[in-house]
């Protein structure tokens, strides 16, 4: 058994959401509000304890198992899921293999190289005559010894090679010092040069206080870029770090707030002047990740933003985009929907506040300290401060006007979790443009996307009227004639069967990995989507897929013994386990991808059919209690997925005509 069969087999998924949600007994499943989604009328979360899984059949629409689930409500990786559902099962987990050991000793090694080039820029910085202009910049900044070192801040000298030839001298190679970002190689000419030179060098730090990169700051009049960053390397991710924040955390702990500014020389003004709880966004983007990662600190977060123009109507234009970025990763610079939703996600406390025209937090707290606290206290929430930055300028005759910022702003109050909070700002809304509360709630705005995967957004039903109850496929027909758990016993034979497809697709595609393409293109062809993390049910299998199709992203093809080496322990042996299986003899490829298409067909019907199984029982359910909310979510559901099952099955027909037309041209 691999340890996250074990772990599976110690611990019930029941138990484990029923410390985030209430649960209630729903036939053979457990029902609750999903806390992904915004959602309080109708329970759309679902936990089957039979398969040890979930799904959401409201606005996510999609599910998984026990790890997934904990990955998504903690922000864990899989790793991190892994330690600590091993540690709550009593499962301990092996120490690292040596694969690892090798991965783990070459990140070592770049932290230890990151730390020592930190180092030699921050004694340039104090020592060497040419970092002059740097220790001035630094000093016009106002910045004391203190800060300097508690920062580590540093110089990289005006040379092409003082960086390679000093970490030369220390034995690091030249493709050390590309791995850490150190060296940069021009494709064209082969040519390796030092990446960063005369700059003013900020070592940036992962929330353990180890160096991941740099930042580096041009000290020439108009130098392009201002600001260059280290590239992304093993352990430099942008959008996972945040400036400032190892030495951050405790005081946003006990501030019990943080506040996100956009520049390091923020971060490195309010540490001296003793405001500690602040962090800095890496570049331009704030990603969830961020976010998640602070919310172990605190659930309030005040953003700081710039006042300039270009900042306010990004602002207005971010809204007008949101609608389209609703199930993506929201990753804009500032996206007030993206925020709100964060929101509720992360059951945060998320507040903005607009600097005065023309000064950053630098200049502020340099100046006057004592205007930063008072400037803090003055962030508004999101919804309120969109409200108002919308109406700012606004002719309060100018009707279209009204109209056009009703529409803005509606579908972000629509997506406030919290009813009393959602209802105060319907208000607010309504006396920002002084109109009447019921006109307001008349107008139309284009109503939310669902989170379906594999389709176009489902047409939502008219007010008031619950649609039509969905036609069946054909495949459901006979079922629904016989008892519910007809279905239930069918799909459940049905998941096993899907299990071992799964199973066999991954072996395949690891023993052969140009198949993966062929089979997605097979399955374009037939308008289906190509395989995604979505088809599978375990997490391992989803990492590990995710890991494969990156792998075949790859200019150069690495071997598959280099694909298992970069694998996590655990998803080391799941691959190793897949490859024990027996390997497609090379002479049937050809028939392979015809037989995988079809296999992913088969099971992609037996899960569709399984969950539309169990939606159909819930509306069943809603129509016996008579409720006409939920009936609507469930057939509405019910709907898509049969509409997917009927698709599913146009391609099923569609490839077996194919292959009969083969079989009878090579007989003739
Ligand atoms: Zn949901």
């Amino acid at each position: 058994m691999s340890v996250t069969e074990e772990i599976k087999s110690r611990l019930d998924i029941v138990d484990i959401v029923s410390d985030y949600l209430p649960l209630r007994k729903s036939g053979r499943s457990y029902a609750g509000f999903c806390p992904f989604h915004h959602n309080t009328r109708t329970p759309s979360f679902y936990v089957f304890p039979e398969t040890q899984t979930w799904h959401c059949f409201g606005a996510c629409a999609e599910g998984g198992d026990i790890f997934s689930f904990v990955m998504k409500k903690e922000g864990w990786d899989f790793k991190e899921a892994l330690a600590k559902l091993a540690q709550k099962a009593g499962v301990e987990l092996e120490p690292l293999k040596p694969v690892n050991k090798k991965k783990q000793a070459a990140e070592d090694k770049m932290a230890a190289l990151l730390e020592a080039a930190a180092d030699y820029f921050h004694m340039l910085f104090l020592h060497a005559p040419q970092g002059e202009q740097a220790r001035r910049y630094v000093g016009e900044r106002a910045l004391n010894d203190e800060t300097i070192a508690t920062f580590k801040l540093g110089y990289a000298l005006q040379s092409w090679d003082a960086c390679r030839n000093h970490f030369h001298d220390q034995g690091y190679s030249d493709e050390e010092l590309l791995a850490a970002g150190l060296l940069t190689e021009n494709p064209d000419k082969g040519t390796r040069y030092d990446r960063f030179r005369n700059r003013l060098m900020i070592p940036i730090r992962n929330v353990n206080g180890r160096i991941a990169g740099f930042g580096a700051r041009t000290l020439e009049k108009d130098g392009i870029p201002k600001y260059l960053n280290s590239p992304q390397t093993a352990l430099f991710d942008k959008s996972h770090l945040l400036y400032g924040l190892d030495g951050a955390k405790r005081h946003i702990r006990e501030a019990r707030q943080v506040v996100i500014v956009e520049g390091y020389m923020d971060v490195m003004q309010g540490w001296q002047a003793g405001f500690r709880n602040i962090v800095a966004q890496m570049g331009t983007a704030l990603t969830e990740p961020q976010l998640r990662q602070l919310k172990r600190y605190t659930k309030r977060f005040v953003l700081a933003l710039d006042a300039d123009a270009a900042g306010q109507k990004a602002t207005m234009r971010g809204l007008q985009v949101a609608r389209e970025t609703l199930d993506r990763e929201v990753e804009v610079k500032f996206d007030a929907h993206g925020l709100v939703q964060y929101e509720g996600r992360l059951q945060a406390d998320i507040r903005i506040v607009t600097l005065p025209e023309g000064n950053d937090p630098d200049k502020i707290i340099r100046e006057d300290p004592t205007q930063w606290p008072k400037l803090l206290e003055q962030a508004q929430p999101v919804v309120a401060y969109v409200i108002k930055t919308a109406t700012r300028d606004l002719d309060m005759n100018d009707a279209k006007g009204k109209t056009a910022v009703a529409r803005q702003v509606l579908p972000l109050i629509r997506d406030i979790a919290d009813p009393v909070e959602r209802d105060h700002y319907w208000q607010a809304l309504a006396r920002a443009l002084r109109i009447d509360q019921r006109a307001l709630r008349q107008i139309k705005v284009p109503t939310k996307k669902t989170y379906a995967r594999r389709s176009p957004p489902v047409q939502s039903a008219p007010s008031n009227q619950p649609p039509p109850p969905p036609p069946l496929p054909p495949e459901l027909e006979a079922a629904s004639t016989t008892k519910p758990g007809a279905i239930i016993r069918r799909t459940s034979d049905g998941k096993m069967a899907a299990g071992m497809r799964q199973t066999n697709y991954l072996s395949q595609c690891l023993h052969h990995p140009h198949i993966m393409n062929q089979v997605n293109q097979r399955l374009v062809q037939n308008q289906q989507p190509p395989v995604s993390e979505s088809d599978f049910t375990g997490s391992e299998d989803r990492l590990l897929l995710q890991q494969m199709q990156h792998w075949q992203g790859q200019a150069t093809v690495a071997s598959v013994n280099e694909l298992c080496d970069s694998l996590d322990n655990t998803l080391n042996e799941r691959a190793q386990a897949l490859l024990a299986l027996p390997a497609a003899p090379e002479s049937e490829l050809e028939q392979l991808a015809e037989k995988l298409v079809k296999s992913v067909l088969d099971w992609r019907l037996n899960q569709t059919m399984r969950l539309n199984g169990e939606v159909r029982q819930l509306v069943e359910e809603a129509k016996a209690v008579n409720d006409t909310h939920a009936l609507q979510t469930y057939a509405r559901q019910s709907l898509e997925l049969s509409r997917q099952i009927r698709n599913i099955n146009q391609a099923r027909h569609a490839m077996s005509a194919v292959s009969r037309r083969k079989a009878e041209d090579s007989v003739r």
